[in-house]
């Protein structure tokens, strides 16, 4: 809700646009509500004096101040009959006050003492006063035309020939003030006339603010396109890059690949706080809550930080209470991805000393904590206030080096508000910060957590060598994607699984080529001109040609409710791009049919048939520089044999089948 100061003044003149208009309506009809209520005694109160007064002086004709008095108490009473603020029934209310007004003034002025006077303050009333006292002129001119017309009537029926002439003299005249006060009440360059330059001023802010905020959802809309697209081509370049990683011999092009797959991971989490920012801009982002392990969170969490804590030579402590219970409800990623950003934080503005960070639980309040002290550079007290807002990066001067978007405690903040919690920040410039996030989380597992590292049997090496666990020759899956290097990255991924793939361009070719075979698996890209995956899915469930084959979606659509959005619309699982290999092992895994995996000693085992069965090629030298080369030139084609001497070639030779011999040129 806007805190825009809604005084009657501030809402005739101030040109408030429709929509903000709307966002205090509800505050001003409360307001309305509650003042017509309060005056609807009055005018009763104020009938009944005059009925009083009227009989003491002998007075017999009171039908305008009965008026008052059964129009003032049915208001007061029909009060409760008032459900909805901004309702119909709550303006008919409003409006039904400034009719019994109308209506008494008209009725006094008819009365047959008054049949020679003109009533010129009745018209007066009738014509201006309402624009002036109601902030939507448009149904009050309509309103006032009605009773104006309804007065000359009568004016015309009860009073005299000469009362009656002065009566439609000054309807008229005043009608037409009336008229002009309406077009200045909607009419901006009048009302600068009329109200002065503020009134023109506030407009002019308020239409400032309107085009702002019109280009900042432009902003964010066009951030997340942005964002969209640049997952596409990404899914080439760290797929692509992960074949090198894998195919690499030479040393210096594995680095050179590990430095991509570095930079790639960078990339990719800017991509997804841009995403992340412009969600929660526009009101999308959505927590999805699950049950979890917080010993897991926090070994994984430990698992990411204190290796880069540790290559800045800083002491990083992770301690998370040892009785605090041991599983929660709550959005899992969400809550990861706040302290990462934290512990991230820390431990790059901090270049002596150390991180640590502490969590603990406070049952009571089922109130979890979240402590990140570092330190570091600390942050000065005036860009305290500027910390959390985004794209600003504080002591710019100092910071240069580091690399940052100023995206990270925005969302930070965000996130922790979106859980109702809360996060504060101490800081000494020089000495260091401390982060503390609050938020509830519901307990679904009390006994104690103890140590969370013994707790996860896992090993603590993250970045460990890659060892394919899927291993599955008789599998079959399908891969549909319009781009056909994003079909070779899937291949090349998926090459050692040695799962048999066969690549479909389109929807229809997807469905052409269910219909002559059986897979295990569709992955089927959501993007795809003509047919999307969705439209491609729903052709197959509707023919019934697929029966119980999962159907996994790929898309760039990786923020959060994405997953589900998928499920719903029927798929079996979700894949974002660029797809991690990993990510991708552990979705097949889920729905290629167990007896079709091969156990690791077992595909070792064809491996090395396979590698045997290769053709030879036999390396003759000395040199340890000639046989690496011969390495990377022999691929995976060819099977190398490598030997010193020519005797020992000669022997090598006398049993074995050999293709070519490779020697080193003279
Ligand atoms: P960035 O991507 O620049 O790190 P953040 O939104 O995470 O963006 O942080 C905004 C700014 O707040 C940073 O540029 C840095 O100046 C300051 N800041 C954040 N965390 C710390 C910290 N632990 N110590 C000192 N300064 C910090």
């Amino acid at each position: 809700m806007k805190t825009v100061p809604f005084t009657r003044s501030v809402l005739l003149y101030s040109g408030l646009q429709k929509e903000e208009y709307e966002s205090v309506e509800t505050l001003i009809m409360e307001r309305n509500i509650r003042l017509v209520s309060k005056i609807s005694v009055g005018i009763a109160a104020l009938g009944l004096f005059f009925v009083v007064l009227n009989l003491i002086l002998g007075i017999e004709n009171l039908f305008p101040y009965s008026i008052l008095i059964i129009g003032g108490s049915i208001l007061f009473f029909m009060k409760e009959a008032v459900h909805e603020p901004t309702g119909r029934s709550a303006y008919f209310y409003c409006y039904a006050l400034i009719v019994i007004v109308l209506l008494y003034g008209i009725a006094l002025s008819m009365q047959p003492s008054n049949a020679d006077s003109p009533s010129t303050s009745i018209i007066v009333f009738l014509t201006i006063m309402p624009l002036t006292v109601n902030d939507r002129p448009y149904r009050m001119g309509i309103l006032m035309f009605f009773f104006t017309v309804l007065y000359v009537v009568l004016s015309f029926l009860f009073k005299s020939a000469s009362a009656f002439r002065t009566d439609i003299i000054n309807a008229f005249t005043f009608s037409v003030l009336g008229f002009i006060l309406y077009v200045s009440l909607t009419n901006r360059s009048v009302k600068e006339i009329f109200f002065g330059r503020q009134a023109a001023e506030n407009e002019r802010i308020k239409e400032e603010a309107r085009i702002a905020e019109e280009s900042n959802r432009a902003k964010s809309n066009f951030l997340a396109n942005m964002s969209h697209e640049i997952r596409t081509p990404m899914n080439a370049i760290v797929g692509l890059d992960e074949m090198i990683l894998r195919e690499a011999k030479d040393d210096k092009i594995a680095r050179y690949a590990t430095d991509i797959k570095s930079a790639g991971k960078t990339l990719l989490s800017i991509i997804n706080d841009i995403l992340d920012l412009s969600k929660i801009e526009s009101g999308k982002m959505e927590l999805v809550n699950v049950d979890y392990d917080l010993a897991q969170v926090l070994n994984d969490i430990d698992n990411m930080t204190s290796p880069k804590a540790g290559d800045k030579k800083l002491s990083f402590v992770l301690n998370a209470e040892e009785t605090m219970p041991s599983a929660y409800h709550g959005d899992e990623i969400r809550i990861r991805q706040i302290m990462l950003n934290l512990i991230n934080n820390a431990i790059k503005y901090t270049e002596k000393g150390g991180v640590t960070v502490s969590v603990s639980y406070d049952r009571p309040f089922d109130m979890m904590k979240i402590t990140v002290s570092d330190t570091g550079m600390g942050i000065r007290r005036e860009d305290m206030s500027r910390l959390f807002s985004s794209f600003q990066r504080l002591d710019e001067t100092r910071n240069r080096n580091i690399e940052g978007t100023g995206l990270g405690l925005n969302i930070t903040k965000r996130l922790v508000e979106l859980m109702n919690g809360t996060i504060n920040v101490e800081s000494e410039y020089g000495r260091g910060s401390t982060f503390t996030v609050k938020i509830t989380q519901e307990t679904v597992d009390d006994s104690p957590l103890g140590d969370y590292r013994e707790r996860v049997s896992r090993s603590a090496g993250h970045e460990e060598e890659f060892i394919p666990t899927l291993f599955a020759p008789e599998a079959k899956i399908m891969v549909v994607d319009d781009n056909d290097m994003n079909l070779d990255v899937f291949c090349d991924l998926l090459r050692d699984t040695r799962i048999k793939i066969t690549t479909a361009m389109s929807g229809p070719e997807c469905i052409e080529k269910l219909m002559k075979d059986r897979f295990d698996a569709v992955l089927l890209d959501q993007m795809m001109p003509g047919m999307s995956g969705t439209e491609t899915l729903n052709k197959i469930k509707e023919k019934e040609l697929a029966g119980s084959v999962p159907f996994i979606v790929l898309t760039a659509d990786a923020v959060s409710g994405a997953r589900q959005m998928y499920i719903d619309e029927g798929f079996d699982d979700y894949i974002s791009k660029p797809v991690i290999y990993e990510e991708l092992e552990s979705v097949l895994l889920k729905y290629i049919d167990e007896r079709l995996l091969v156990s690791r000693e077992e595909a070792d085992r064809i491996r090395e048939r396979e590698n045997e069965e290769k053709p030879v090629i036999l390396v003759v030298s000395e040199d340890p520089e000639s046989l690496k080369k011969a390495r990377e030139v022999i691929g995976d084609k060819y099977r190398g044999a490598f030997v010193k001497s020519e005797e020992q070639a000669q022997k090598y030779l006398e049993s074995h089948k050999v293709e070519f011999v490779l020697r080193d040129a003279d």
